[in-house]
Order: structure tokens, then sequence, then C-alpha cells
């Protein structure tokens, strides 16, 4: 799986994907990361790519030739394979896992569009065929973190990313609550125990028990 990221500020994706799970997966060519920064397609050899907004109003707008030649290029690279584009927008269709396995079964080449500031110039959504997606009702100051999340949600979808491919767990009977060593914990005095259930070895009653736990999810 390639994600082509295109953002103002691709080092705010370093320490993440330097960790655990998703830095493995890298090692292991499982993921592939590609970063295209839209100051590279500037028009000015100041490489400025915000202006001002047409119609007022605060902040500055990202360009959409910038933008558009970013993704171009990262389309290029995608080769004659299909590229699912991601435009990162407050405002677009909520984030979901089943959506992270759809897009996760059919591509091998994420582009992944982030804003910053006001926002890219609505334009580029004209130009190519995009997903909108959201990451929750809520505004961020710039499409990195989404992408992040998208990234770290479709790469769970991939075989051999988790070391188990089954402890997907929204594959499984999984309990949001979980427990390990040791069987008693003791804090101020007070004794935290495990759910009996859970040390009973009763495989079908412990499932029963996660069963109760669990919310509804994709
Ligand atoms: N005034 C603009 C602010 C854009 S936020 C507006 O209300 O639309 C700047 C960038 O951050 C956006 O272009 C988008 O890429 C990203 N962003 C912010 N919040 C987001 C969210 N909840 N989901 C996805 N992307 C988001």
């Amino acid at each position: 799986m390639t994600f082509h990221v295109v953002a103002l500020f691709p080092s705010a994706f370093d320490s993440y994907l330097g960790e655990s799970i998703l830095k493995r997966a890298i090692e292991d060519k499982k993921v592939k990361v590609v970063f295209y920064n839209p100051r590279d397609y500037a028009y000015d050899k100041w490489n400025r790519i915000d202006q001002k907004p047409y119609g007022g109003g605060p902040g500055m707008v990202i360009q959409a030739l910038p933008v558009a030649r970013a993704i171009e290029r990262a389309k290029k690279a995608a080769g004659r394979k299909k590229a699912k584009i991601i435009f990162f927008s407050p405002s677009g269709k909520q984030f979901d896992t089943p959506y992270a396995k759809k897009i996760a079964k059919s591509y091998d080449h994420i582009i992944c569009v982030c804003g910053r500031y006001e926002g890219i110039d609505a334009r580029v959504r004209r130009m190519f065929t995009m997903d909108e997606v959201s990451v929750g009702p809520y505004v961020l100051t710039g499409g990195e973190l989404p992408a992040m999340i998208v990234m770290d949600s479709i790469s769970r979808q991939v075989e051999g990313v988790l070391g188990n491919y089954d402890s997907r767990e929204e594959e499984r009977i999984a309990s949001p609550d979980v427990y390990t060593r040791p069987e008693v914990v003791t804090y101020k005095s007070k004794n935290y125990r495990v759910p009996k259930v859970l040390l009973s070895g009763h495989r079908a009653r412990i499932d029963e028990w996660k069963k109760g736990r669990m919310k509804p999810r994709g």
C-alpha cells in the first residue's frame, strides 16, 4: 500500500510514522509513504502558495495549481494503477472503518490531499475525482492529522501490518475493557480485581461477557 501525501508540512508526520506498528510496516515494505509539497510547485521564486481569499474574510487560501501539480505528480508515481484521491475537509463525509476496509481492498495507491490555513482553492475539487473526507465534527489547523488517522486506520487493514491479522478487533469479539497481570491491583489501599469470568477459562462464557461489553462498531 502506497500513501502519496500532498502536504505543506511533511515533517509533521515523522514522529508518528517513526514508532511502533507503522514504523515496522514501513521497514517491512508493507506500507510506503511518499510526500509531495505544493511549495515545490509554486509559481514564484519565493515558493509562495497562499493568497488572500476572493470575497474577503480572514486568513489565507492555498492556491489551486501548486496543489494540482502535486496531485498530478503523485498520480504519475502511482503509474497505471488506479489511485484513490482523498481530499480532507471538515465538511466531508465522516471517515469510518467500513470506508477504510473498502479502500484497502480496492486500491494500492492512496493520494491524501491535506489543506492548511483557510483551506485549498475549491477549483482543485473540480479538477480531480476525489472523496471528500472528514475525520470528525471538529475543525483542525491542517489536514496532516486527518491524513495520519486515515493512513493508520487503512494500514491496519493491510495484511501483515498487524502482528496477527486476526487482531483487527472489528473482525472478532473484542471487549473495549481489557485486563492483564496482576490479578489484583492495589492502588491507594483499594483492591481492583479482574472480572472473575476472564479467569474461568470458559471460552463460551468469556465470549458472552465480551459481547456484553461491546459497543456497535463498523
Ligand atoms: N475555514 C476553513 C478551515 C479549514 S481547516 C474551513 O472551515 O473549512 C484547514 C485544513 O485542515 C482543511 O483544508 C482540511 O484539510 C483540514 N481539516 C481540518 N479539520 C478537518 C477535519 N475535521 N477533517 C478533515 N480535514 C480537516
